[in-house]
């Protein structure tokens, strides 16, 4: 298996893939604006420069690929993608993260399209909360989403909440519960100060700590599970042998691991969720350059790597909202929904 080491001996092993900067939500903590600047059209990637892309990353060490946004499924023929890259790439496996809105309807197409594994996003059980959170009244259709995953055949579900102080912190428990009966496994993420959450306030970030002492209050003493390698979240068992994560982006970052990359829907590559440039692959992609060529520009990127964003961030005095909104209109680019999660 090929490796490609960056500057702090991480391999290149993941990449995510925005597919788009669209997005049929508001979700607070992502994209409280009423306005944004979108990519234009023209430079979306098409699936064949996705897929010669994803491909030369996949020659230099990548494994793992998940599609992401922005909301993925808004990308038209978004399974046709997914069996592209399952025939064409040797990624070993090929995941989504969603909103869950359109699941329903596409479920059963991305299972059949090859698709390994999903991610629903889910902040919250109750109809108004939800509305509150991401501005539209769509909890029911999210659920159903997972619903429709299950059913699809979806093994290994995994549901991903932003825990806020304030927000919705008193529904650890009753996602617990609901993860338990959809048969998927639950991880709380650390509210980031990535780019586009413009009303981030590390009073409202609710805490690996706060969380697991909230679990514990309920459920009695969690066990770490190993193995987690390069993953994001740390994951427990609780007393009954349910599993649940912790993502500690904010308080405990895990940088010191990070095998992940991403690449915008316009063919931009980001070293790290936190990085404020990246380097262009669309121009020379569509101006013919050989795959060797871009191969090369793949290595010399990832070899000169450095960045532990999330360590610096958590590290810097006076912390705060990471790019003001006037220099995120300016530039797309920075903002969460563009570069995905
Ligand atoms: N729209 C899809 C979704 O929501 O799952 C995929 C893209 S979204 C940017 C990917 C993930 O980023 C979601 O799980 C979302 O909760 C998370 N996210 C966005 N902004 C965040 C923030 N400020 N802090 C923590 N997680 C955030
Ligand atoms: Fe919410 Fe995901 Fe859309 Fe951001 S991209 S607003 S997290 S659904
Ligand atoms: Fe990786 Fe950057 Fe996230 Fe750290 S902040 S884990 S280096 S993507």
């Amino acid at each position: 298996m090929t490796t490609t080491l960056d500057k702090w001996q991480r391999p290149l092993r993941t990449l995510r893939i925005s597919v788009t900067d669209r997005c049929n939500l508001r979700c607070h903590y992502c994209m409280p604006e009423e306005r944004y600047a979108w990519l234009p059209k023209p430079e979306l990637l098409d699936f064949d420069e996705v897929v010669r892309l994803a491909g030369l990353f996949c020659d230099l060490g990548v494994r793992r690929i998940r599609l992401t946004g922005g909301e993925p499924l808004l990308r038209r023929d978004l399974p046709v993608l997914i069996g592209m890259l399952k025939r064409h790439t040797s990624a070993e496996e090929v995941s989504l993260t969603t909103n869950g809105l359109l699941l329903e309807r596409f479920a059963a197409e991305l299972r059949e399209a090859g698709l390994d594994r999903v991610t629903v996003s889910i902040d919250t059980l109750q109809p108004d909360r939800f509305e509150a959170l991401s501005r539209r009244d769509q909890l029911s259709s999210t659920l159903a989403g997972i619903r429709a995953a299950r059913e699809a055949g979806f093994e290994g579900l995994k549901l991903d909440t932003v825990a806020m102080k304030g927000i919705n912190d008193d529904e650890l428990v009753p996602l617990l519960d609901y993860a338990r009966e959809a048969e998927a496994e639950v991880r709380f993420i650390e509210y980031m100060d990535v780019g586009g959450a413009t009303q981030w306030d590390p009073e409202r970030v609710l805490t690996r700590a706060e969380i697991l002492e909230r679990v514990v209050a309920t459920h009695g003493d969690v066990e770490p599970l190993p193995g987690r390698g390069s993953a994001p979240a740390e994951r427990f068992a609780l007393p009954s042998g349910q599993t649940f994560g912790i993502i500690a982006s904010t308080t405990q970052p895990f940088c010191g691991a990070c095998d992940r990359s991403r690449l915008t829907a316009d063919g931009l590559w980001l070293h790290c969720l936190y990085a404020l440039d990246g380097v262009d692959l669309k121009t020379p992609l569509r101006a013919g350059e050989s795959d060797d060529a871009l191969r090369a520009r793949l290595r010399e990127g990832w070899t000169a790597r450095a960045d532990r964003g999330a360590e610096q961030r958590a590290a810097s005095p006076d912390r705060q909202a990471l790019v003001p909104v006037d220099r995120l209109k300016r530039n797309p680019h920075l903002e969460m929904h563009t570069r995905g999660g």
